[in-house]
């Protein structure tokens, strides 16, 4: 008898039950808010972000409305730009305080519904609703209580995507927006995924899709159908990643409040860029990002990195540990500008990260530094 077979047989007869993940996403958040708590905003193209200055801000859009959209504004376009194909929308400044509390508020409805829950950003979170639903119908019905709720408490609309993963649901999510419902059963993620363009992968902005046209692979299925040795010569890693996600594979799971082993954000650029003042307000914008999600997590750290990836995709990471842990968001914004600076001068960039990890909980009597708010 070999032991190695019968390892292998029972191994494979484990019954593995199909995950159900939900991804929870708000519509077009920040002028949503805006617009719920101004009437006359109602209807009109709102953009939120930096000042337009009439064409001459050098910003960028954080948010914009669906009207907005439609004049082909989008988030992370340079403001200037936006003001270029509108000038009469409604530019309103980033009144990140509010969407914080509102964020607060729709987080603690969604932890209502299940504590497997992974907030990722100030308006986005996957919950892992396996052990409460039985299957992807009951799923559905999950999903639209979720929506009526927030709805119905906050006044706003949201998008969820209900699939087998976290990176399918996230696609899902983005599929009916706004306000939509998109159920992908485990035996549709192929037919649901391959007919859409690569750009539908998260992670695959504008330049890579460009690239990948120049190569012929234009829909998800082009891309799974690609050789994986081709894609890592030339996108390296990141192109084993996307043959794997053109797939459908990811298996991730949902981390649950108090397993947050690192918190991080990353912001590709529309276009690459080497100046140092858009540079500048990158890391600290994402610093910041980063340093809201601590406060909510009532997180100390001890190590700050930096993330950048070049035109040519090179990557690369810089980590650096402070002595005790922190909680200033001035010591992430010093070390990741510190850690950049080996990196200027060298090229463009086409992606910037900030992330901190080694965390320690702030205990009751511990004040955590807030008034950056
Ligand atoms: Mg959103």
């Amino acid at each position: 008898m070999n032991t190695f077979t019968i390892l292998g047989t029972s191994a494979k007869s484990v019954p593995s039950k199909t995950r159900i993940i939900l991804h929870v996403d708000m519509d077009s958040f920040y002028s949503s808010v805006e617009v719920r708590d101004n009437s006359q905003l109602k209807g009109q193209p709102v953009v939120v972000g930096s000042d337009p200055k009439n064409g001459a801000g050098r910003g960028v859009v954080s948010t914009c409305s669906y009207e907005a959209r439609e004049f082909g504004i989008r988030s992370g376009m340079p403001v200037s730009k936006a003001y270029k194909l509108c000038p009469d929308a409604v530019f309103l400044p980033v009144n990140m305080s509010l969407y914080k509390e509102v964020s607060k508020q729709i987080m603690e409805i969604l932890r209502e519904f299940t504590d497997r829950f992974q907030q990722v950003s100030v308006d986005e979170a996957y919950l892992d609703v396996s052990m409460q639903v039985g299957d992807h119908a009951a799923a559905s019905k999950f999903a639209q209580n979720i929506k009526d709720e927030i709805l119905l408490r906050e006044g706003i609309t949201c998008s969820i995507g209900v699939a087998p993963n976290k990176l399918v649901a996230k696609i899902a999510s983005d599929f009916q927006k706004p306000d939509g419902l998109t159920v992908v059963k485990p035996e549709d993620v192929v037919d649901f995924l391959t007919p859409l363009p690569v750009s539908r992968i998260p992670g695959i902005g504008k330049k890579t899709a460009d690239i990948l046209k120049s190569m012929d692979v234009e829909t998800i299925w082009d891309l799974a159908a690609y050789d994986v040795q081709l894609l890592l010569e030339r996108f390296g890693k990141f192109g084993i990643k996307m043959h794997q996600m053109a797939r459908g594979i990811d298996k991730a799971e949902v981390e649950e409040r108090g397993d947050v082993k690192s918190i991080s954000n990353e912001d590709t650029f529309d276009e690459d860029t080497a100046d140092p003042f858009v540079i500048g307000q990158v890391l600290d914008s994402l610093a910041k990002s980063v340093h809201v999600s601590l406060m909510k997590n009532k997180f100390l750290f001890k190590t700050i990195t930096l993330k950048v990836r070049f035109e040519d995709f090179s990557t690369y990471t810089r980590a650096r540990s402070l002595r005790v842990y922190g909680s200033d968001i001035d010591l992430i914004k010093v070390t990741v500008k510190d850690l950049m600076r080996e990196f200027m001068g060298k090229g463009k960039f086409r992606l910037l990260g900030v992330g901190v990890s080694n965390f320690e909980k702030v205990d009751g009597k511990q004040k955590l530094i807030t008034d950056f708010l």
